[in-house]
């Protein structure tokens, strides 16, 4: 047993050591734990007296829920040379869902704070409340937590203001940028450690800074290399009635794989924070071209009839996890496209078309009408010319064009699109909108499909 163990934790640390590109999700979790446990037993271990389990365990909390604060930077900063935050796609989740648990427990802390005395001492809890809010030395902590609640809102209930994306990022991060400084300053001045003197405040101080440190590059010092390194747009094209197809060329250098995504700012200076995220439609082959197909949905994408060839577009990336592994030992290759997430999957069939994979591969392609399909030509060069490979059309709506089946890629769909590989051995591509990755992957369940097999991207953070 002993042995089987030891054996695991060796194969944990070679793989990670070996891994050139992406580390996997499960080192990634641990690593982020240890980031936000270390520093809590550090400070575990000074001589603090002792307040009971209550306090440790609101202690244990408080501190490891300001260090998951302080982790939020870094994780939504564009990181790509840190390997721990380079996996953007896994960051934003994370960030979604941390954020949440951070909002959610210090709206709680003053009320955590405040119970036992009021519990305990039976003194009144409306008299404890109105002598913090009156004390100057609870002043900042109070802004911090009116702050973080308003913002937390106005973090999950974005799409209901009436501003655009990027002016919401602005004010999202501008926001709790200011929390974290207040929140520093409210532990530095009541916080239990405070009695090791300055040392301990100082630590506080440079990891807020250092945390802040990286959305200051991400914003202000990484536009001035992607200035030095413009691409240049090549053309514009309309492929379909709210679709349009985007050629850039690259720098010399620039490479990527294929189901990766970058950020492209199409404005004149490369500090205007208007990078929006697109999925590469293209091989590396194709360089120095890179291509994109972009969706009309908003502000942006609806502008893009105003790009002019040969102006300068800036990118940043490439980034995502949704590559084909050289390592890929599976017997066949499922790849599932939802509206405009056919662009990294094309990507990635054009790549198995290249090396010529003799593997089954089905391709199950939705959209709400056929008139919505984009490169039908090309697939049916690929059904025609490569081993083993076949198009799945699905409509939402009910279609004149003969397609395989109507409604939208659910269980059924997916049951009969399957019925001829080999689904336990099988590795799984899928992209679209949010809810059609969460639908997709909880229908995907339903078969003997492990976890690991299943890569995705969803066109939203
Ligand atoms: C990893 C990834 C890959 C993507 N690949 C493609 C692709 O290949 N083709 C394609 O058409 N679309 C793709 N998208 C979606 C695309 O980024 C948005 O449709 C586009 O940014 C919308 O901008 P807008 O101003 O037109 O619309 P808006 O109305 O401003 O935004 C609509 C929604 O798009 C998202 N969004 C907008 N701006 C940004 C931004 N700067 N950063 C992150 N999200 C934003 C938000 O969820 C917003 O609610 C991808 C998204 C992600 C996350």
């Amino acid at each position: 047993m002993a042995r089987v163990l030891t054996n695991r934790i060796l194969a944990f640390f070679t793989q990670f050591i070996k891994q050139k590109s992406y580390p996997t999700q499960a080192w990634l979790t641990l690593q982020v734990c240890l980031l936000m446990l270390i520093p809590y037993v550090f400070l575990a271990l000074l001589p603090m007296d002792n307040k009971g389990l209550y306090v440790e365990i609101v202690s244990f909390f408080n501190l490891v829920m300001m260090l998951s604060m302080l982790l939020q930077f870094p994780l939504a900063a564009r990181l790509k040379r840190t390997k721990l935050f380079s996996r953007i796609d896994w960051n934003m989740q994370q960030h979604k869902r941390m954020g949440k648990w951070i909002g959610a427990f210090f709206f709680l802390h003053p009320l955590l704070i405040l119970l036992p005395k009021w519990l305990l001492s039976g003194a009144d809890l409306s008299l404890s409340i109105i002598e913090s809010i009156t004390s100057p030395r609870l002043l900042t902590g109070i802004i911090a937590w009116v702050l973080l609640a308003v913002w937390v809102l106005f973090s999950i209930y974005k799409n209901k203001f009436p501003i655009s994306y990027a002016k919401w990022k602005l004010l999202h991060t501008a926001g709790f940028m200011v929390v974290l400084i207040l929140a520093t300053w409210h532990i530095t001045q009541v916080g239990s450690h405070g009695q090791f003197g300055q040392y301990i405040n100082l630590v506080w101080w440079l990891a807020c800074f250092l945390s802040l440190a990286f959305t200051v590059y991400g914003n202000a010092l990484k536009p001035s290399r992607l200035s030095k390194q413009a691409f240049t747009l090549v053309s514009r094209e309309k492929v379909s009635f709210n679709d349009w197809l985007i050629t850039i060329k690259a720098k010399p250098g620039f490479t990527f794989q294929a189901g990766q995504f970058v950020w492209l700012s199409t404005q004149k200076s490369a500090y205007d924070l208007d990078y929006h995220p697109f999925s590469i439609a293209s091989t590396p082959r194709s360089l120095p071209n890179l291509s994109f197909v972009i969706r009309e949905l908003g502000d942006y994408t609806r502008s893009l009839e105003q790009l002019t060839p040969g102006q300068t577009v800036f990118v940043d990336g490439p980034y995502g996890n949704m590559t084909l592994s050289s390592n890929d030992t599976n017997n066949a290759i499922i790849l599932i496209a939802n509206g405009v997430g056919i662009a990294p999957i094309i990507g990635l069939l054009r790549t198995l078309a290249e090396t010529n994979d003799p593997r089954p591969i089905r391709l199950i392609y939705g959209n709400r009408n056929y008139s919505q399909m984009l490169f039908t030509e090309e697939l049916v060069h690929f059904e025609n010319t490569m081993k083993n490979f076949k198009t799945h059309y699905v409509c939402y709506l009910p279609s004149t064009f003969p397609v395989y089946y109507q409604g939208f890629i659910d269980r059924d769909c997916l049951r009969n699109a399957l019925q001829d590989v080999p689904i336990e051995t099988s590795s799984v591509y899928l992209c679209g909108s949010e809810v059609a990755v969460k639908n997709i992957r909880k229908d995907l369940k339903h078969f003997p499909i492990a976890a690991r097999n299943i890569y995705f991207e969803q066109l939203s953070f």
